[in-house]
C-alpha cells in the first residue's frame, strides 16, 4: 500500500489525489489535510461569489473525497499541531498543495497606511474566509484604487460595483453583502503599469465589466495601439483587447444614467501612497514600455484621490519550517514538483499564482507521476493509522468529510433566498455546526 498525504485541499490537492487514484486505484490510501475545518481552498474563498459556474469545479472533488481510499482531515495545522517531518516519517510521500494565500508586497511609501488592503485580504473578506473577518474596508468613501491588471483586480472592481440585485444566487457573505449595500463608491480607477497589450486579463472576465448595471467602464482611447497591432496578439489576448477597444467606444450617453465609473488608467504606477493618518491619495507616475515591454517611469507624476487601496498584485506561498523556499518567486524550491525526497508540492505552491483553476489538473496528475516513480509499491509506512495515533496522542479532534456535509448542510439551510449558502466565518460556529 502507497500512503499519501496532501497538505491542502484546493483545486491542486484534489487533483492530485484524483490522479493518484486513476493510477494507484486500490493501491493507494490518501489523507486531505486542511487547517480549516472547510474544503475547498481557492473555490471557497478566492473563485468570486458571483461565479458560481467555476464553484461548481467543487463537485468533482466532492466525488474524489467519497471515495473509500481517501479521507479528509480539517482543522488540522501542519508546522502547529503536527510537523512536516512528521507527516513525511508516516507517509510515502507528502505533497504540498497549501496555493499562495499571502499578498504579494507593494513595497512603496505609504503601502502600510490604514485602509491600504491586498487582495488576499479583501477578497477573503467578502468569502468568508476566517483570517480576514475583520477586514473593515471604508465602504463610504467614493474613491477606490485598485492596483494591478490581472483578473484579481477585474474581480475586486466588479465586486465593489455590483447592486445588491446583482448578487442573487451569488453566495457572498452577509456581512459584506451589508456594507456593499450601502457603499458609496462613485470611482474605482484600475491602476496598470504598462499597457493594453500587457493586461493579465481574460475576455469573459472583462466582459462582465461591461454589463453592469450602475457601472460603466472607461477607456482613453489614446492608451490603446494602432487596432492592426492586435493581430500579433494570441487569441484569448485580442479578444480581451476588443472588449477594451468597446470601452473606449462607449458613449458619454450610456453614461448619464450611471453611478459608478471604472476608470482603466493605463501606464500608470503608483509610487506612493498618502494621507493623514489613512489613505487619502496615490500619487502616480506615467510610465512608457521599454523594448523588452517592462514598464519605466517617464519622471511625470499626478495624484489621484483614493479613501481605499486594493492592491491586485499577485499572491505568495508562505514558508513552512524545514520545507525549502525559493523567495525570489515566492513558492517552494522545487525540480518539478519534487521538493526533497517524499516531498513534493503541486499548483500555486509549486509554480507560484498563475493560470486557471484547470491548470491545476496537469500540475497534479504530473506530481502523482513523479511519485509513481520514486515510490514503488510503498515502503510500509503507518500512513493513516500513525496519524490518527499520533492525533490521539495529542487530543488533536480533526473535522471529518462527513462533519463538513453537514457543515454545508447548515450554511445551505441558513442561506439567503436564491443564495446556494451562508457561509460560516467563523471556525467555532463551523464546528459547531457540525456537532
Ligand atoms: P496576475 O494575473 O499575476 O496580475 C497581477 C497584475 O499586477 C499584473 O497586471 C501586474 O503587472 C500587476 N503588478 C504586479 N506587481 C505590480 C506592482 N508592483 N505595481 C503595479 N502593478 C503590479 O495576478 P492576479 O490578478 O492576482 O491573478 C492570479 C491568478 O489567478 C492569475 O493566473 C489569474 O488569471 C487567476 N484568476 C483567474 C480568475 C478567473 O479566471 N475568473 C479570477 C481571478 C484570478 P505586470 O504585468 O506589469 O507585472
Amino acid at each position: 500500500m502507497r500512503h499519501i498525504a496532501i497538505v491542502g485541499t484546493g483545486p491542486a490537492g484534489y487533483y492530485s489525489a484524483e490522479a493518484a487514484q486513476k493510477l494507484f486505484g486500490d493501491g493507494v490510501s490518501i489523507d486531505m489535510i486542511d487547517r480549516l475545518p472547510v474544503p475547498y481552498g481557492l473555490i471557497r474563498f478566492g473563485v468570486a461569489p458571483d461565479h458560481q459556474s467555476i464553484k461548481n469545479v467543487a463537485r468533482r472533488y466532492e466525488k474524489v473525497a467519497l471515495s473509500d481510499n481517501v479521507r479528509f482531515v480539517g482543522n488540522l495545522t501542519i508546522g502547529g499541531q503536527i510537523s512536516i517531518a512528521e507527516l513525511q516519517d508516516l507517509y510515502d510521500a507528502v505533497i504540498i498543495a497549501t496555493g499562495a494565500p499571502h499578498d504579494r508586497e507593494l513595497g512603496i511609501p505609504g503601502a502600510d497606511l490604514p485602509d491600504v488592503f491586498g487582495s488576499a485580504a479583501f477578497v477573503g473578506w467578502y468569502n468568508g474566509h476566517p483570517d480576514h473577518a475583520e477586514v473593515d474596508p471604508p465602504l463610504d468613501g467614493t474613491h477606490v484604487v485598485v492596483i494591478g491588471n490581472g483578473n484579481v483586480a477585474l474581480d475586486v472592481a466588479r465586486v465593489l460595483s455590483k447592486t445588491p440585485d446583482e448578487f442573487a444566487g451569488s453566495d457572498i457573505v452577509l456581512h459584506a453583502y451589508e456594507e456593499l449595500e450601502k457603499a458609496k463608491t462613485e470611482h474605482i480607477a484600475l491602476l496598470g503599469r504598462r499597457g493594453p497589450h500587457q493586461i493579465a486579463m481574460t475576455p469573459k472576465e472583462l466582459g462582465e465589466l461591461g454589463r453592469l448595471e450602475r457601472a460603466a467602464p472607461r477607456v482613453d482611447p489614446n492608451d490603446l495601439p494602432e487596432e492592426g497591432a492586435d493581430a500579433l496578439l494570441e487569441p484569448g489576448m485580442r479578444k480581451s483587447v476588443t472588449f477594451l477597444r468597446e470601452f473606449a467606444a462607449i458613449p458619454e450617453s450610456f453614461r448619464a444614467d450611471k453611478t459608478v465609473e471604472i476608470d482603466f488608467d493605463f501606464f500608470a504606477a503608483p509610487v506612493r501612497i498618502e494621507g493623514d493618518g489613512k489613505v487619502e491619495r496615490v500619487v502616480v507616475e506615467r510610465t512608457e514600455l521599454d523594448a523588452d515591454l517592462r514598464s519605466v517611469g517617464t519622471g511625470e507624476t499626478y495624484t489621484i484621490p483614493a479613501s481605499m487601496v486594493v492592491t491586485c498584485i499577485g499572491y505568495q506561498t508562505p514558508e513552512m519550517e524545514g520545507v525549502p523556499f525559493e523567495h525570489g518567486r515566492g513558492r517552494f524550491a522545487n525540480d518539478e514538483g519534487r521538493i526533497l525526497p517524499g516531498l513534493y508540492c503541486v499548483g500555486w505552491a509549486k509554480r507560484g499564482p498563475t493560470g486557471t483553476i484547470g491548470t491545476n489538473r496537469p500540475d497534479g496528475y504530473a506530481v502523482v507521476d513523479l511519485i509513481a516513480e520514486d515510490i514503488g509499491e510503498g515502503a510500509g509506512k503507518a500512513g493513516r493509522k500513525g496519524l490518527d495515533a499520533l492525533l490521539a496522542e495529542r487530543n488533536v479532534e480533526v473535522v471529518t468529510f462527513r462533519d463538513w456535509k453537514k457543515i454545508e448542510e447548515a450554511e445551505a439551510e441558513r442561506a439567503r433566498e436564491g443564495s446556494p449558502r451562508e457561509k460560516f466565518v467563523a471556525i467555532e460556529e463551523m464546528i459547531a455546526a457540525r456537532d
